[in-house]
């Protein structure tokens, strides 16, 4: 047995208290630096868990560190705020669970929310399936490992009906545990995007979501349904492929939270066509969209940097094929559309948990704060590719993945 793998070992026994309940024990953690999700970072950082929240984040050594990461960068755990956890590809290698029995179909999320987590991502929103509710559950009592999960359940269409039959199925989602509410305001952007809802039936779902204190995710591409979603101060506008300037600044004065999409979803669409073609609006006349679609969403989410003030936040919509990737989302903004690094990782981590609601909790690593924790091999202020490389991971203080190569110390 190699040094290296001996010292791994000693690593996992370690990590078996504190992952059998014993959460009275203090984690202390050692590394290289440390990202803070707010735009700050600490050189030879030491950040201490105990009781499954960060006590202290600081510089400088620790008597003991229970993980040596030196070499590694430290980041709050990533928060993904639009994934579909139920979507997979199926036996025949589809993407659609037709002929699947709901215990299948439940397995394939289970195995999309283990990916998930053992990419970094500590906390994604699923937008929505009424199977999410009893996924949450499970992994919330804590033997199934996977993000904390926030679910809108079933989404509202321009099919829901009249503004009361809206605010009357808002409040059913509210009894059935939504976290949130999802709005479908347009058509897909396989279908050109165009407004669906009336403005009055996105007014009757946004203004009944805010009285129930739900938050409210508004599916919009065209700059009609964008505005819709805006002036009826609904939380967050995601996609937003079609927006003008006009738009991009109505949503910075309104204070909406804005998700582009516009790396993950399109590449894996692609690079998975065949297992999509033929399914719903997945045709060559929807994948001709798609292709359009790389270049018009680079170039909006360009202009929405330079929007001063306008709240921007990282979602993938990662569906099958694309859960454990979502890293690739903020590597694309910063390789491809030129957004700063930290800006990406803000973005991923403290402004995300402000549009979740969850500010106070997660998304920076500081004192009070569950202690969802990662480390990456590299600096991802350097290289944002180190996203790709999770070699440590903890949420609520327990530790989930630690393959972090063995630090060797020199020896007198
Ligand atoms: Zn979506």
């Amino acid at each position: 047995m190699s040094t290296r793998i001996a010292a791994g070992f000693a690593a996992l026994f370690l990590a078996l208290p504190a992952g059998a309940g014993a959460q009275a024990q203090e984690i202390v953690l050692r590394a290289a630096s440390a990202i803070d999700g707010r735009g700050g970072s600490i050189a030879d950082a030491t950040i201490v868990v105990r009781d499954g929240r960060i006590v202290t984040v600081g510089r400088g050594a620790a008597a003991t560190p229970t993980y040596d990461l030196r070499g590694l960068t430290l980041l709050p755990g990533l928060i993904d705020t639009h994934v579909h956890i139920d979507t997979h590809f199926g036996k025949d290698g589809r993407a659609t669970s037709q002929g699947e029995t709901p215990q299948q179909s439940m397995l394939y999320s289970v195995e999309n929310a283990y990916v998930t987590l053992m990419a970094g991502f500590t906390t994604v929103q699923s937008i929505g399936s009424p199977s999410d509710v009893d996924l949450r559950a499970a992994i919330a009592r804590g033997i199934v490992p996977g993000p904390r999960l926030l679910t809108s359940i079933t989404p509202i269409t321009e099919n829901s009906g009249t503004p009361d039959a809206i605010r009357a199925f808002v409040r059913k989602m509210k009894a059935d545990g939504a976290d949130l509410v999802k709005l479908f305001a347009s058509k897909s952007s396989r279908e050109g995007g165009a407004q669906t809802m009336s403005d009055e039936q996105i007014q009757a779902a946004c203004d009944a979501a805010k009285a129930a204190g739900l938050r409210t995710w508004v599916h919009a591409h065209s700059p009609s349904s964008i505005r819709a979603a805006t002036l009826a101060g609904c939380t967050t506008v995601t996609h937003g492929s079609q927006a003008t300037d006009a738009e991009l600044t109505l949503m910075q004065q309104h204070g909406t939270w804005f998700e582009p999409n516009i790396g993950l979803v399109s590449q894996n669409y692609l690079e998975n066509k065949p297992r999509y073609l033929g399914i719903g609006n997945f045709n060559e006349e929807g994948f001709a969209f798609t292709e359009k679609g790389i270049p018009m969403k680079r170039e909006m989410f360009k202009r929405a940097l330079k929007v001063n003030g306008l709240k921007l936040i990282m979602g993938t919509d990662a569906g099958a094929g694309a859960h454990g990737r979502s890293a690739e989302e903020i590597i694309y903004r910063v390789q491809v559309a030129g957004q700063p690094a930290g800006d990406a990782i803000v973005d991923a981590t403290s402004h995300n948990a402000m549009a979740l609601g969850l500010a106070d909790k997660i998304g920076a690593l500081a004192p009070g704060f569950e202690a969802d924790i990662i480390a990456v091999d590299g600096d991802p202020l350097k290289d944002i590719t180190a996203l790709r490389r999770v070699v440590f991971v903890m949420k609520g203080g327990k530790i989930y993945k630690n393959v972090a190569p063995v630090a060797v110390a020199p020896r007198r």
